[in-house]
């Protein structure tokens, strides 16, 4: 085992827990989502590869976090699991190729749809998942997800949230009835928030998810009555029966009775035949102007039955799965960097990276700017960055990450001489900007 590769796993493992607790117990990230999720996959391959490296404590071991102690720790009937993350629909055909050997079928047919699965996408609301449980129709308790076993009896809370109904809409309910759904915020009443803990002098909160999660967790319900949480359920068990005639059979009929038992369900979610209709599906709402925030699209199986025949990994049910809409943002190691000189006789430290996908290319340079931002940024070579790409721009480096410095880094700041023509370099008083001042730089002249 090369033992650069243990200590790239142990810095992945300790980053990533860092901003797991940062993110889950604290609601304050300390990194971008699809910058986690790229380190997360990046240790799930390095484990996957060498699975000596595996720990019991490593992020990919396990779900969530544990429940924090403001509240009381609640086992929870059934599990709530994670999703597996697709990055591109390239990846949904490898979870789709998986499912259809775990089911005992054919492969599809290109080009045909005799065989195909149907799924019911709907969308990934991002927010806080909450397990319900209602007994004998009345609103028993609510609770956070946690680590999945065990999560935080926040009933007083989750009273608080007025589309959540405290008794189902019917005559005859089952026995128990679990709920599950996300919690949310809608964008305007996030920013609403906002602006009142800035005026207040609070910090505001990072995004509309750890601004749902926080205030879930409150201790004074008071302060949930009047943040307006929204809610969609999107799941269902009668782990004791269901009381007269059929349950449901599919995940669209449970969204249909969720609907007829008084929850707000969101009304974009669809079935489709297929892979190619969830790509549309995924193509028609990736971008869309939403009231709330959207992270990708989840698909899943639609008959019940299947479902329970493909089953659950430890971490995740095989049955369904997260489509995430591209990344505005990734991390990516620096393997040189160059000074380039432009036609101004500008000098832009440029890094050359280990390629990687970014808003729908592959990224595989980005600029550094100026002698000013490589010193502010303490940037060396074998250094992990992140990497921005925000509409048409050039992709720039806009971080880096120093946990996952490796020992050989090497410290990089601009050459005193042009690379080009080696005439001496300036910097004129009061200017970012580095330049050649060789009139005749073939740099220049090209
Ligand atoms: P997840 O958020 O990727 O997916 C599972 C969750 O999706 C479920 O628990 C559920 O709450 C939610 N969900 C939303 N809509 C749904 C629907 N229609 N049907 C089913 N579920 C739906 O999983 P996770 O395990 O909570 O965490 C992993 C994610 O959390 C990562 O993708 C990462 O982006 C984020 N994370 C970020 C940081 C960070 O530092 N930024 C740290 C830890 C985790």
């Amino acid at each position: 085992m090369d033992p650069k590769l243990e200590e790239r796993a142990r810095e992945l493992r300790t980053l990533l827990q860092k901003a797991s607790i940062a993110y889950y117990v604290h609601d304050a990230p300390i990194l971008e989502d699809s910058v986690y999720d790229r380190l997360y996959r990046e240790l799930q391959e390095l484990e996957r590869a060498y699975p000596e490296l595996v720990t019991p404590d490593s992020p990919t071991q396990r779900v969530g976090e544990k429940p924090a102690e403001h509240f009381p720790t609640v086992f929870h009937r059934i599990p709530l699991y994670s999703l597996e993350n697709a990055f591109n629909p390239e990846e949904l055909e490898e979870w789709q190729e998986r499912l259809l050997r775990v089911l005992g079928r054919a492969p599809v047919p290109d080009g045909g749809t005799e065989g195909e699965l149907e799924y019911v996408c709907e969308l990934k609301i991002d927010g806080a998942a909450l397990a319900l449980t209602y007994i004998e129709g009345l609103l028993e308790r609510g609770a956070t997800r946690g680590d999945g076993q065990a999560g935080e009896d926040i009933t007083p809370n989750v009273r608080a949230i007025r589309s959540i109904p405290l008794r189902l809409a019917t005559a005859d309910p089952p026995p128990v009835l679990e709920v599950r759904g996300e919690v949310y915020l809608a964008l305007a009443e996030f920013e609403r928030i906002n602006r009142e803990r800035c005026s207040a002098g609070d910090p505001p909160f990072a995004n509309p998810r750890n601004c749902a999660a926080g205030t879930l967790r409150q201790l004074d319900s008071r302060v949930v009555a009047a943040r307006k949480l929204s809610f969609f359920a999107y799941a269902l068990h009668w782990p004791e029966g269901w009381p007269a005639g059929d349950p449901p059979q599919t995940q669209w009929q449970c969204l249909q009775q969720l609907k007829e038992l008084g929850f707000p369900v969101n009304p974009l979610s669809q079935v489709c035949r297929g892979l190619g209709e969830v790509i549309q599906f995924y193509e028609r709402w990736r971008g869309a102007q939403l009231p709330y925030a959207s992270d990708g699209v989840v698909v899943k199986l639609n008959s019940l039955r299947l479902q329970e025949e493909a089953g659950f990994t430890q971490k995740f049910p095989r049955w369904a799965i997260a489509l995430k809409y591209p990344a505005q943002e990734v991390p990516t190691r620096i393997r040189a960097i160059l000074a380039s000189v432009g036609r101004t006789g500008a000098v832009t430290p440029v890094a050359e990276l280990e390629p990687v996908p970014l808003a729908g290319t592959l990224v595989s340079r980005a600029s550094l700017h100026n002698a000013d931002r490589l010193r502010e940024l303490d940037v060396h070579i074998g250094d992990t960055a992140i990497v921005r790409k925000a509409g048409e721009i050039i992709p720039e480096v806009v971080g880096i990450l120093k946990e996952l410095r490796p020992a050989d880094a090497v410290p990089y700041s601009l050459p005193s001489q042009c690379p080009e023509c080696h005439a001496p370099l300036v910097r004129p008083p009061g200017e970012a900007v580095t330049r050649c001042p060789n009139p005749e730089c073939p740099a220049k002249l090209r």
